[in-house]
């Protein structure tokens, strides 16, 4: 897009200088404006074509700053990137690829955790980023957004247009393509749900047997013929199917042609509320380990669909001891009765009996908005500090003793850099409501996601910081074989946060496949629709779903 702002000076920026991340511009085409509808746009319909195609190869000025995503550790080096428009687009540039026996990987918002769209071996990368309309549907009585609309634009526009959301992620320059495909969730997921949970229809550029490409429009109606496509873009994971040109939202139990009324309402207003630690003298194992146990307790206890808690969101950044500090965020709808007092109970519940007082808790009511799509937000590093190893697990329950003695060996250890530490993010709520195989999202039964990372600058320093997130993972998960396996406690991963390392058996001692910790028993069922929509298996990469 071009127009993405690399901002540094957000105020969880700041703080992420002590070592956390919170992980939890106008393109050419049109963005449509409230009241506005974008004409049905079925397969071979007109497509827009105010941008492209743009073909750019090495040698091309600017090839460089389009061949880079989020994470530095990863650059490809494609033939060519092929910037396109349209729909029509996508359909050329698949076909020329596939004919010309070159392998293709698609790139919306580019935040890739792994280097799925920078492999060496892929030689045609397609990039999404100008096609971002956002725009009400009539014909099809839902929300259409483009797959390189990020998610601050999505949030405005919908929110300006017609007061409506989704529950999807807190970092406004992820971008959608990737995002609602791997199941994607933020702040408002514990009351609305997962984003998917709120997908209605998909369009993908497919790729047939005999190596034409074209347009499908799979959706959630039961007798949909293609719904079994539409299915596995509900957590299924990008780049494994086709490439998502468009997607649809409206809410499951949404009636009636007001399109305020098809998605959640936007909030008005988010009270946010942060408190800091220091890593000081007071900070003993016991007080560490009692503010995560707490934190645990509180949502194994407070997650229940419908809970008056559920409004409740709340971020727990342990960073490592060299940061000197850590924080916790939590943000509730400003509007929702006793609003104040759940966060103050919610604060209190997690600093109780630990004997450490925070020495920053603040507090303020933003507007919805700007609370979510402030550039920068939950970036990781800064632009001239943004390589990056993230790794992830789901919880059931609060970390068992011996994973938080793990947690705070590792967290205080000589090895830990300063923007080295883990992320403790509320889940569970309205996404417990949904059956784990009627989305491709398999863990519904959780409370909360762990995030273990490590942020650094320099190429050097990759093998330590690998190193150091690598151990603090296997010794959390020591008791099942180094990685979160489905139990008591832990429930697998989420394919939003991918980590290769889970298909290494140097770090995966489990006997558990990858597969099984990111889709449990919906890993079949995504086989057969990969057979059935890429049986060439034409979209790849390190963590993909494999044909049946
Ligand atoms: C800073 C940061 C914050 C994040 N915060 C959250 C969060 O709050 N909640 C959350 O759920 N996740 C979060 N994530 C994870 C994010 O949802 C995933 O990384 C997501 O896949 C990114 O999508 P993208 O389009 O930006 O990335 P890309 O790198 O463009 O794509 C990611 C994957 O999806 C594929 N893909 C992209 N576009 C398409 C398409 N149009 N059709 C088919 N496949 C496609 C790619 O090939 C690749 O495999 C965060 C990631 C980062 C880096």
């Amino acid at each position: 897009m071009g127009q993405k702002k690399q901002n540094q000076l957000s105020r969880r920026g700041l703080l992420a200088g002590a070592g956390a991340v919170a992980i939890g511009g106008a393109g050419l085409a049109s963005t449509l404006g409230a009241g506005s509808a974008v004409a049905a746009p079925g397969p071979g319909a007109p497509q827009p074509t105010a941008f492209g195609p743009v073909t750019i190869r090495t040698g091309d000025p600017r090839y460089e700053n389009l061949v880079r995503g989020n994470n530095f550790r990863f650059v490809g080096r494609p033939d060519e990137i092929r910037v396109v428009g349209s729909t029509d687009q996508v359909v050329r540039a698949v076909s020329d690829a596939v004919r010309s026996g070159r392998r293709v990987a698609v790139r919306s918002g580019g935040h890739c955790f792994e280097s799925f769209t920078a492999d060496p071996a892929v030689r045609v990368l397609l990039e999404l980023s100008p096609m971002d309309a956002v725009g009400y549907d009539v014909g099809r009585r839902a929300f259409a957004v483009q797959p390189g609309a990020t998610l601050a634009r999505v949030y405005r526009t919908l929110l300006s247009g017609w007061g409506v959301t989704i529950p999807a992620g807190g970092c406004p320059e992820v971008g959608t393509g990737g995002h609602i495909a791997g199941g994607g969730y933020g702040p408002l997921s514990r009351r609305y749900g997962s984003v998917v949970d709120h997908l209605w229809g998909v369009e993908v550029v497919v790729v047939n047997r005999d190596g034409t490409a074209r347009a499908v429009v799979a959706t959630r109606a039961p007798d949909d013929p293609h719904q079994d496509l539409w299915w596995a873009h509900t957590g299924g994971g990008g780049g494994n199917f086709g490439v998502v040109t468009r997607y649809w939202l409206r809410s499951p139990d949404a009636t009636g042609t007001d399109p305020s009324r098809l998605l959640p309402a936007s909030p008005r207003e988010m009270l946010e509320d942060l408190v800091v630690w220091a890593w000081d003298d007071r900070m003993t194992e016991q007080a560490f380990t009692g503010l995560l146990r707490n934190f645990g307790t509180w949502h194994e206890r407070n997650s229940a669909p419908g809970s008056p808690h559920a409004g409740l969101y709340a971020v727990l950044i342990p960073a490592h001891k060299k940061a000197g500090t850590f924080m916790m965020v939590t943000q509730t709808d400003a509007d929702i009765p006793n609003a104040d007092d759940l966060v103050t109970d919610f604060v209190s519940a997690v600093t109780t009996g630990t004997g450490v007082n925070p020495v920053v808790n603040t507090r303020r009511t933003l507007p919805w908005l700007h609370a979510t799509t402030w550039p920068g937000l939950g970036e990781p590093g800064t632009v001239f500090d943004r390589r990056y190893k993230i790794k992830a697990g789901y919880l059931r329950r609060s970390f068992t003793d011996a994973q938080l003695s793990a947690i705070y060996r590792n967290l205080t250890n000589s090895t830990g850099g300063s923007r080295s530490g883990m992320v403790l993010v509320g889940y569970g709520g309205q996404v417990r409501t949904v059956p784990a195989g009627a989305t491709a999202i398999a863990q519904r039964d959780v409370v909360m996601k762990a995030v273990y990372q490590t942020i650094w600058t320099d190429e050097a320093d990759d093998a330590a910081n690998l190193a150091w997130v690598r151990n603090l993972y296997r010794d959390v998960y020591a008791a099942t074989g180094g990685v979160p396996v489905s139990g008591e406690v832990s429930d697998g991963s989420f394919i939003n946060y991918p980590d290769t390392d889970l298909a290494d058996p140097a770090w995966n001692t489990s006997g558990v496949a990858w597969h099984t910790l990111y889709y449990k028993d919906n890993y079949p069922r995504l086989q057969q629709v990969k057979a059935r929509w890429d049986p060439r298996n034409v979209f790849h990469h390190a963590l993909a779903i494999e044909p049946a």
